[in-house]
């Protein structure tokens, strides 16, 4: 189980919804925020699993291949190797 996920709520509108990767809750958000012109904020959330799985997405070792793209501490961009 991946304890972290993203609430997006709309400022606007009784709109919320939870989605397990930033890239999600930002086309959520884009398209609510488009099609009704709403402010909407999103609030990056982990459970306690979350945290030691967070941890490793964050790609400790620096190797892009640990990296996890799906995670929202990854995205946009994975950690650079420092070697
Ligand atoms: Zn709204």
């Amino acid at each position: 189980m991946n304890g972290t996920h993203v609430t997006v709520r709309c400022r606007d509108c009784s709109l919320a919804t939870v989605h397990e990767t930033l890239r999600n809750a930002r086309v959520a958000l884009n398209d609510h925020e488009s099609s009704t012109d709403h402010r909407v904020d999103w609030t990056i959330e982990a459970v306690d699993s979350g945290v030691s799985q967070a941890g490793a997405d964050a790609g400790v070792c620096g190797r892009p291949e640990c990296a996890n793209a799906d995670s929202p501490l990854v995205d946009p961009s994975p950690p650079e190797s420092d070697s």
